[in-house]
């Protein structure tokens, strides 16, 4: 399985990091070697200093898609979940700078936090997700699927036209504002509504 990353897709977060807001979906990848599932802990990289949770819907692909059509494109993911993509801020600040590409900061082993993924039909809209994340008990980053600039069958539509989607796939959709840093010692804690969906210690 691979996983496809959304970037910039939420305005205020693009505003925040003093980026554009984009034209076109900003795609990266993560192997599955990124992947970290159950509750697992997460373990500060050596290579950073400056590592930033982002919390994001994530959806699961079901079936195997290529340029898939707009009105096709439900019939490719079958349940969502919650997870972080995180970022070593200062290794992409200076890949950014150079004009190089991101994977050293976002590709790392653990980078992806993925929770226990869920039914659609446990969910009412999916265009209207009330999702948010904690930081040692306290609320740092809200959001509203509403929001995005691309929504999820856009991301399906723009991606496939450029790489298979495959049954198992992940698609994390982007972040809202308030990223920022963690320390060892803070727990993350993720909700979709009121569901706690994952919580992860920094070791
Ligand atoms: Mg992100």
């Amino acid at each position: 399985m691979k996983i496809i990353a959304v970037g910039r897709n939420y305005i205020d977060h693009a505003k925040e990091l003093n980026n554009p807001v984009p034209e076109k979906p900003v795609i990266f990848l993560k192997p599955d070697t990124a992947v970290l599932k159950d509750n697992k802990d997460f373990y500060y990289p050596e290579f950073s200093k400056d590592v930033h949770y982002e919390v994001e819907v994530i959806i699961r692909i079901c079936n195997e898609g290529k340029h898939v059509s707009k009105k096709f494109a439900h019939k490719y993911y079958d349940s969502i979940g919650l997870g972080i993509d995180f970022t070593a801020r200062d290794v992409q600040s200076e890949l950014k700078s150079k004009g190089l590409p991101w994977e050293l900061a976002k590709a790392f082993d653990h980078s992806a936090v993925v929770s226990n993924l869920l039914p659609l039909d446990q969910f009412q809209d999916l265009n209207n997700l009330n999702f948010s994340l904690n930081k040692n008990g306290t609320s740092v980053q809200v959001g509203n699927t509403k929001d995005m600039i691309f929504d999820i069958e856009s991301l399906i539509v723009y991606v496939s036209q450029y790489i298979t989607l495959r049954k198992g796939d992940l698609i994390f959709t982007g972040t809202p504002a308030g990223v920022g840093p963690i320390v060892i010692g803070d727990k993350l804690e993720g909700f979709i509504e009121d569901q706690a969906m994952f919580s992860c210690q920094i070791k």
